[in-house]
């Protein structure tokens, strides 16, 4: 499958209306694979791009379930592509991150799942990030 049928596939499983913005900012997610992306990366490609576009477009795909978050070390947000599970109803994204020291990258790490944690009865768990740092294959 290209990466055009690719992202009318998602836009309509997510029941979204197909525009330019959203075409371009996918397209960048369907590239970057299991490697996680800023807002602030996407910014820097596309100039002419609005930033509360931009950021209502992110917010969009991660209510639809075609992105998740992946927080890196210091905390700041990245975006990655969902595996297939994903739902507008529910994440399913319970793998680790792993943040790179070297090239600053964060990847996800499908095969690294977070464990359930036994929580009190009467909690509701909304998100759980698991990150790990140090060195990727690429930069060893
Ligand atoms: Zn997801
Ligand atoms: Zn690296
Ligand atoms: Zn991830």
């Amino acid at each position: 499958m290209d990466v055009e049928q690719r992202i009318s596939n998602l836009l309509k499983l997510g029941k979204l209306r197909s525009t330019s913005v959203r075409k371009l900012v996918l397209k960048e997610f369907l590239e970057a694979g299991t490697t996680a992306i800023s807002s602030y990366e996407i910014e820097k490609k596309f100039e002419d791009l609005d930033r509360i576009t931009l950021y209502r477009t992110l917010k969009t795909f991660e209510e639809v379930g075609i992105i998740h978050q992946a927080v890196d070390v210091s905390g700041r947000s990245k975006y990655a592509i969902c595996s297939e599970d994903c739902s507008t109803h529910q994440h399913e994204d319970h793998h680790a991150h792993f943040y790179c020291k070297k090239c600053e990258k964060t990847v996800c790490l499908d095969n690294v799942k977070i464990p359930r944690p036994n929580l009190p009865a009467d909690f509701q768990l909304e998100d759980s990030q698991l990150v790990l740092s140090g060195v990727c294959g690429a930069c060893r």
